[in-house]
């Protein structure tokens, strides 16, 4: 891709509203634009950072056997009046009326469709376990819209919902996501901490909330060191659940079983939120199947999120420095940062020639191809925060040899281009 003929509007001011670090970085570095207040649009490069979590979620979905699918965002008041949340959920929901004076309203989250979908097409046990997941867009009319994508009014969700025969189950099903979250916040770069939470208004009685740890998080959470360094082989909920995390309001230095140097201190941003509430849908929406002995059984449910936008923000928070965005490899809008460092006839035509082989290696490339000063290059590049700089002039061109800049490190290293293509090809 030619950032001449992109569309990147990068800002050299930084935006008087942005109160934290990856709003800031995210306006000035042309990945959103507000369009009202909490609602965004996704310009290029954030676009692809987004569908780059929403392909790491969905792969994780997919591997414990959730289906995906796509709700419609407007849904019909009926099935919340039948559920009984229609006059709960107050002011946060958006309700709409139709040209046939129906009333909708823009969803905040789908139990409700997702319960009448199942009944209309799940009628024994012998159909489950069933979980459906979808990736898509949430409105909630959030009191106060902040921090950006963060906490949006509009925002991207991934949001699963589990059907089982019985308890036991269904708690299969909500370590199985458990773990698959572990997995996906770990893919992302990211050290996530879950911890047991109150069900909140969705109500019921098992619930984890995961906490991506960043100096501006919302909360403050206090958890056992053992969190920092987990690894595959951690993954299960019986043996995380004997360590100490908890939120603000839990902590209690009097009661907290841990020692001092064993207890971290931090804050966190909740990525993600876990619920089993039971038959709490089901039977209030009457979704029956028949069990083995032919009697009647309420599916137990559970419901899975994960702030999919709020995690483009959460990545940032968790990597940065004073000069922009340090995008780990997974999700990185490009991959490399090829930067012609001296427009000339020399430079413009080994970088051409780059940017070509890359491209057909299929190694994702941006090509800062204006007719900038080297300078500007350079920290536009550090804004964008692609994890590779290629840096095209200087004094290893006479050897023949471009230089590979590690964004994170700042290591660099000189390498023909033959060893360049190699080593991207390679990794
Ligand atoms: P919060 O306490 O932050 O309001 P919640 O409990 O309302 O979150 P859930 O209903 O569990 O959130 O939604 C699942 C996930 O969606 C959350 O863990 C969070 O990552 C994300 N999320 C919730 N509200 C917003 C929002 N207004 N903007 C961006 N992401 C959000
Ligand atoms: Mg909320």
């Amino acid at each position: 891709m030619r950032l001449s003929q992109y569309f990147l509007p990068t800002l050299k001011e930084n935006p008087a509203e942005a109160q934290i670090t990856s709003h800031r970085l995210m306006l000035r570095a042309g990945f959103i634009n507000q369009t009202t207040s909490g609602i965004y649009t996704w310009l290029p490069m954030g676009e692809r950072v987004l569908k780059r979590i929403d392909q790491i979620v969905a792969e994780e979905q997919d591997r414990i056997g959730c289906h995906r699918i796509t709700m419609p965002t407007v849904q019909p008041a009926h099935l919340w009046q039948e559920s009984g949340r229609y006059e709960d959920y107050g002011k946060e929901m958006l309700r709409i009326k139709d040209r046939h004076d129906r009333e909708m309203l823009y969803g905040p989250t789908h139990e409700e469709v997702v319960t009448d979908l199942v009944r209309q097409y799940v009628n024994s046990y012998r159909q489950l376990p069933l979980c459906l997941y979808q990736i898509h867009w949430k409105f909630r009319d959030e009191i106060r819209p902040r921090f950006g994508v963060m906490r949006g009014r509009e925002f991207y969700m991934k949001d699963a919902y589990s059907f089982d025969i019985d308890m036991d189950s269904a708690r299969t099903a909500y370590e199985k996501m458990y773990n698959a979250y572990l997995r996906t916040f770990a893919r992302m770069g990211l050290k996530a901490v879950p911890m047991r939470a109150d069900s909140g208004a969705i109500g019921g009685d098992l619930s984890h909330e995961f906490h991506v740890v960043a100096d501006t998080g919302e909360s403050a959470i206090y958890y056992d060191k053992a969190f920092e360094n987990l690894t595959e082989a951690d993954y299960s909920m019986e043996k995380l659940g004997k360590l100490y995390a908890v939120s603000d309001e839990k902590h209690d230095p009097a009661t907290c079983p841990i020692s001092d140097d064993q207890l971290v201190s931090r804050r966190g941003i909740e990525v993600g939120h876990i619920f089993y509430f039971g038959t709490k849908y089901s039977k209030s929406m009457n979704l029956k199947v028949a069990g083995p002995d032919g009697k009647p059984i309420y599916p137990e449910m559970g419901s899975y999120g994960i702030g999919v936008s709020r995690l483009v923000a959460a990545i940032i928070e968790s990597s940065h420095d004073e000069h922009g965005i340090i995008w780990p490899e997974e999700v990185a809008p490009f991959r490399i940062g090829l930067i012609d460092a001296k427009n000339d006839a020399q430079t413009q035509a080994i970088s051409e020639q780059l940017h070509e082989r890359l491209t057909n290696a299929c190694i994702s490339v941006l090509y800062d191809d204006r007719s900038e000063r080297a300078g500007v290059k350079f920290s536009d590049m550090d804004l964008i925060g692609l994890p590779w700089h290629v840096i095209v002039g200087g004094k290893t061109l006479t050897a023949g040899t471009v230089e590979v800049k590690n964004r994170r490190t700042g290591a660099r290293e000189d390498l023909t281009i033959d060893a360049l293509i190699n080593k991207f090809l390679g990794d």
